[in-house]
């Protein structure tokens, strides 16, 4: 199947990287809006690259060499990955309904863009037959894998406190910069609702706060269960669980910036660790209810679903085959991270 990657951007350069590993994907090319240095990258990797037709000129300006426009690139491919930024989710679907190409989306883009939100984990077998997808956002993802995980116990309601990154590394402009700030102030933020855009039955709250930093999102979650739970029952739903890992109480770990460390001395491309990363040592049983805390690193945590998705549109392969592949293609890991 070939595969277009619209909007080679944070999401967007690791999606196309992760569906050149797959071996029954085929990168057919990937779009960008700037003439910039990952543009002449995409030049030397000899990825064919296709611009929006207003900016063909900015591109040959610079010398950079490109296949084509978006719309030849939407033409020439089975299936689109729309990665542009929040927001142009709306206009590009005319453009692929038009060429009659299904699609996947981004978190960034309204629930009702699409014919259902996904999580590979959660509602995979729904997406049969849709043609429009879209990817819950990285918090969303996060929350969701780890209630997944959990369904055997029965989930009576869930709580998280979200502890969001300011920006992603190369972002330069974004902020705060010295600041705690409530995103939003009101409770419940809006993840709650997008997590229910996948689990509409789900009774679930979150909070929100940003701090200065790049590197990763935390969570701090109490889920209620219908039945008394061990600790240990919950460590090994956890240790199950595809794209989940474990931060033992052994490694020593207690913060992003070591999970960030780890990511690098595995060699992980860009350090990027799309599993959840959750603190052994914080799980917390009482009764019903558990306590847990885990790192979510949103620069890539998307990714493996967004290649899920394809698969789920194209209705070839199911749930756990096409989590597999996935998984044993990008080097994803279960069970404990070190
Ligand atoms: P980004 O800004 O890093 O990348 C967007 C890319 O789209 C850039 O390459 C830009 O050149 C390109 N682009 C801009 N305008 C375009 C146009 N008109 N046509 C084609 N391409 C265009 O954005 P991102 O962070 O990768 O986010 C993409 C989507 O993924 C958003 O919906 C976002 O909410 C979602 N998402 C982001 C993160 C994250 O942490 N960055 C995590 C999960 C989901």
């Amino acid at each position: 199947m070939k595969v277009a990657v619209n909007g080679y951007g944070t999401i967007g350069k690791r999606v196309a990287d992760a569906v050149i590993m797959q071996n029954d994907l085929q990168l057919s090319g990937v779009s960008k809006a700037t003439p910039d240095y990952e543009a002449i990258m995409l030049n030397k990797a000899g990825i064919n690259l296709y611009v929006p037709e207003d900016n063909l000129k900015r591109f040959e300006d610079r010398g950079i060499s490109v296949k084509g426009t978006i719309s030849e690139m939407v033409n020439s491919s089975d299936i689109i990955v729309d990665a542009t930024p929040g927001g142009y989710g709306p206009k590009y679907k005319e453009l692929y309904q038009s060429a009659g190409k299904p699609a996947i989306f981004q978190g960034g883009e309204d629930a009702n863009l699409t014919d259902l939100s996904f999580s590979a984990l959660c509602n995979y077998e729904q997406a049969s037959g849709k043609r429009y997808l879209r990817v819950v956002s990285c918090n969303t993802t996060a929350i969701l894998r780890t209630i997944c995980s959990l369904r055997s116990f029965g989930i009576k309601s869930v709580q998280v406190d979200i502890i969001r990154r300011a920006a992603d590394p190369r972002e330069i402009k974004k902020g705060p910069i010295n600041s705690i700030t409530l995103d939003p102030v009101k409770s419940p933020s809006h993840h709650a609702d997008d997590v229910k855009s996948v689990m509409p039955d789900l009774k679930i709250v979150t909070r929100a706060a940003i701090v200065p930093t790049t590197l990763m999102h935390l969570h701090q979650m109490t889920v209620r269960l219908d039945k008394k739970v061990l600790k240990g029952e919950v460590i090994n739903a956890l240790l199950d669980t595809p794209r989940i890992v474990l931060l033992s109480s052994r490694s020593g770990v207690q913060s992003t910036a070591e999970i960030m460390e780890i990511a690098r001395d595995l060699g992980r491309k860009r350090a990027d660790l799309p599993e959840v990363a959750v603190f052994e040592e914080s799980i917390n049983t009482e009764d019903c209810t558990v306590l847990l805390s885990y790192a979510v690193h949103q620069e890539s945590i998307v990714v493996p679903e967004n290649i899920d998705a394809i698969r789920a549109v194209h209705g070839k392969a199911t749930k756990n085959d096409s989590i597999k592949m996935t998984d044993d293609a990008m080097g994803i890991k279960r069970g404990y991270l070190v």
